[in-house]
């Protein structure tokens, strides 16, 4: 494939007027201090700010800014996707646009690249201004992801990376809606490696995950990546079958011999307890069948509303 700049700025934009300026600011400067030539690509996640505004203004006056626009909110994920589909970079940069990725990285990224590594991401070794509850979490996260699923996701990093192009057609290449970026780049294997960084703070505004779309996300992640939650179900399944085997003995044996008491507890114990790991089990087949069922809908991934790529 025939590349035509060096490197591809990625950065998914969702409400984020106070930040895009600022954040494009220190990007210029990187790049100009490094003597880099690259695109910025900007996706537009249906903001209901002026971002896009911003975005097609400062597009008008760098021709390195691109813009995409989608139809509507895709998520994160997504928008990620949609630039990575779109980037001509033989190097592509994935960044949040609230400032707490550092552009400042960028080279120690390139060093990385420029000694063969195809992808390079940056490990976060403190995170700043985020509550202990969504630290914890994604600790936890990171950790259980790591235990349960047979790639190896690195602790502790984000989507702030850098791929090569040949990362790129892979992943453009992997058909699969529910998008778990940092697990696919893992899962696709090559040279891999990281550098540290310290996250910063959001320059402004809020952080637009709840902690359901966290859920959603890790849902994601785990069912994309391991068939361990049915195998829990599996072996939930049995345990319970086998204490129930051992009961029903026990209850034939105290009907024949023993004295029968209106066991009213222990049988409304048993119908919920066996009710509960049902249901259990039903709602992991569930979530895997949910998303077989996005994927065998094929729908695009993003519709694009308006860009100012050719
Ligand atoms: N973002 C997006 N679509 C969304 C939510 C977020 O494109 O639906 C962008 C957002 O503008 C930012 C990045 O994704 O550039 C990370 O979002 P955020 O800072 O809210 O997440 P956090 O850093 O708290 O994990
Ligand atoms: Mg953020």
């Amino acid at each position: 494939m025939h590349k035509s700049v060096f490197l591809s700025i990625i950065i998914p934009v969702y409400n984020e007027e106070k930040n895009i300026q600022a954040l494009y600011n220190r990007i210029v400067a990187v790049l100009k201090y490094q003597n880099l030539e690259a695109e910025i690509i900007y996706i537009n996640d249906g903001s209901v700010d002026s971002s896009l505004q911003i975005l097609k203004e400062m597009a008008a006056l760098d021709s390195r800014v691109c813009f995409i626009d989608l139809s509507r909110n895709f998520g994160h994920q997504v928008a990620i996707f949609a630039g990575i589909e779109m980037a001509k970079g033989e190097n592509l940069v994935i960044m949040d646009g609230d400032g707490q990725d550092p552009p400042e990285l960028l080279d120690k990224l390139l060093a990385k690249r420029a000694e063969g590594f195809e992808v390079v991401y940056a490990k976060r070794i403190k995170r700043q201004g985020e509550s202990w509850l969504k630290k914890a979490t994604a600790h936890m996260f990171y950790r259980t992801m790591k235990t349960i699923t047979n790639i190896n996701i690195p602790l502790d990093t984000g989507d702030f990376r850098l791929i090569s192009c040949r990362v790129q057609q892979v992943l453009v290449s992997m058909r699969e809606q529910n998008k778990f970026i940092r697990g696919q780049i893992s899962w696709i294997g090559f040279n891999q490696t990281y550098v540290e960084y310290e996250r910063e703070e959001r320059l402004a505004g809020e952080t637009s995950f709840t902690y359901k779309s966290m859920m959603k996300f890790a849902l994601d992640g785990i069912t994309s990546f391991s068939v361990w939650p049915l195998k829990v179900a599996t072996v939930m399944g049995f345990l319970v079958s086998l204490v129930s085997f051992v009961l029903i003995l026990y209850t034939i044996y105290q009907k024949l011999w023993g004295t029968t008491v209106p066991g009213w507890a222990s049988t409304n114990i048993s119908i919920l307890f066996i009710g509960g790991i049902q249901l259990l089990g039903i709602g992991i087949l569930g979530e895997y069948i949910g998303r077989m069922n996005d994927n065998i809908k094929n729908r695009p991934y993003y519709i694009v509303k308006e860009t100012n790529i050719e």
